[in-house]
């Protein structure tokens, strides 16, 4: 193991001016990564979105449309248009809108702009996730028992959901961020719920290409961040725990994942390196994994382009992934080898969004009043609000990512209690509480977690609720 280091300063990097695809904290995540590396910033921006904080960090910016997604940020050829006419030599696509649009990837490079992630080519085999899962089998990775063909059909899906046994997960080829998705746990319910998720599917990804997965129970989502240069080295930097879910969306990410001890982790992250190289992957990835209360390891996915959650691994390694992605993207080789990295204490985050937990998590944007961003020793807070900012509704609630790291697993939740405690984002409703409350839940303090832990918990809350509204009424 080599000693913990920290990368750092410009190098002889080859992209000169980065037009960054996104919006939000992300947006200005790279921007800032740019700064140090000497990277000149071009930002886009829908008309909703003129006061946003990357269009004022940015060295230039371009209005590319309407505020709805599909009249902006979705539209490639007014960014390759905004990438020429700004002279910027290559495009991050940040997560969501275009980071995982393989036409848009492969039409960055016929105009010869750099796109900071893998081809398209491999975009496409890894993002249809029922091929992805046969890519895996190939290469001897364990996938979850499930299909191995696209499923279009509800009663055909139903005879092989009956022979793999249920609970199963029904799941959409082209899904993410838990659309079209349905838990299965017995026959009479498989027509319905494949008919749902499939129309779900339909409606947000334009596909309702289906697969079906056997469903595990009490299991802990693990993923292991990669990164891979152009001459076929590839590394993983540890892992993320990003078990505590609402409705298969993540809340709390930490690293490293107390599920681990050191002999599973250099398995698993083996075995996700393996992964990439069978991708034939180049650039930063996350290949994610279920984990069972036997420390049975499934591949799900693979995720092609930066994730949320990024900072927590860049907290343990010292690493920043961007600089990484940036220079990876230029052709740099990978700066260290697997035996150079070093995971330091225990980082946490906690997704702080603009809804309302006692209204369903009814999203909640709207005009930031007071506004105070904690800082102090080992703390970290990623966002793109400002004071008497307005957060757009027609976006995803995300207001900022808030990260700690201590020695330990108990002093990252003790200085995440501080900062959910101290900070103020007033105008709008969010989830700080409900976040500060989770960390109090002797599962959470114990770390004896599964993806159920929010759901089951939620439950309970709903439960006394009842009961004593019941006692009240009686
Ligand atoms: P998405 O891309 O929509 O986020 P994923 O395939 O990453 O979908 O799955 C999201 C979450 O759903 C996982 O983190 C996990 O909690 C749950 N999940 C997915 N597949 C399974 C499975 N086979 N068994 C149990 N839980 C699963």
């Amino acid at each position: 193991m080599g000693a913990f280091r920290v990368h750092s300063g410009m190098g002889n990097i080859m992209i000169k001016k980065l037009l960054i695809a996104n919006r939000g904290e992300i947006a200005v995540r790279i921007i800032r990564a740019c700064r140090e590396l000497g990277i000149a910033t071009v930002a886009v921006y829908s008309r909703a979105d003129k006061d946003a904080l990357h269009v004022k960090l940015a060295d230039e910016s371009v209005c590319i449309g309407e505020a709805p997604a599909r009249e902006s940020y979705l539209k490639m050829e007014r960014i390759l248009c905004a990438t020429i006419a700004s002279g910027a030599d290559a495009v991050h696509p940040g997560f969501g809108f275009l980071s995982e649009n393989s036409k848009f990837a492969n039409l960055c490079r016929r105009c010869n702009i750099t796109f900071v992630g893998p081809d398209g080519d491999i975009i496409d085999r890894m993002g249809d996730k029922s091929a992805a899962r046969n890519t895996m089998i190939a290469a001897g990775v364990p996938v979850v028992p499930g299909t191995t063909e696209p499923v279009f059909d509800a009663e055909f899906g139903k005879q092989l959901a009956d022979a793999f046994g249920y609970p199963v997960i029904i799941k959409a080829s082209a899904g993410g961020g838990g659309k079209g998705m349905r838990i299965v746990r017995s026959k009479e319910e498989f027509i319905h719920l494949f008919e749902t998720a499939s129309t779900e599917a339909k409606n947000a990804f334009g596909d309702d290409s289906m697969y079906i997965e056997k469903y595990i129970e009490h299991a802990r989502h693990i993923e292991f961040q990669i990164l891979a240069d152009n001459y076929g080295n590839v590394i993983h930097l540890g892992e993320r725990d990003c078990s505590v879910q609402r409705r298969h969306q993540k809340m709390i990410e930490e690293s490293p994942s107390v599920a681990l001890d050191e002999k599973l982790r250099q398995e698993m992250g083996g075995v996700a390196v393996r992964a990439a190289r069978a991708a034939g992957y180049h650039n930063a990835g996350t290949i994610e994994f279920i984990l069972d209360s036997d420390k049975n390891y499934y591949f799900i996915e693979m995720n092609t382009r930066i994730q949320v959650e990024h900072g927590v691994t860049e907290l343990v390694t010292g690493l920043d992934l961007i600089k990484e992605q940036l220079k990876l993207a230029s052709g740099e080789k990978l700066s260290l080898a697997q035996e150079d990295v070093v995971l330091r204490g225990h980082a946490l985050e906690c997704r702080i969004n603009a809804e309302c937990p006692e209204r369903g998590f009814l999203p909640s944007p709207g005009k930031i009043g007071g506004f105070h961003m904690p800082g102090g020793n080992g703390v970290r807070i990623d966002t793109a609000l400002y004071a008497g900012y307005t957060m757009p509704a027609m976006y995803d609630s995300l207001a900022a990512k808030v990260m700690t790291l201590g020695a330990d697993r108990a002093e990252a939740v003790a200085k995440m209690k501080g900062v959910l405690s101290e900070l103020v984002i007033d105008g709008i409703e969010t989830n700080k509480d409900f976040q500060r409350g989770l960390l109090d839940e002797p599962e959470f303090v114990s770390g004896v977690i599964d993806t159920d832990f929010v759901g089951n918990l939620l439950e309970r809350k709903k439960g006394q609720g009842e009961r004593q509204a019941g006692e009240m009424g009686a």
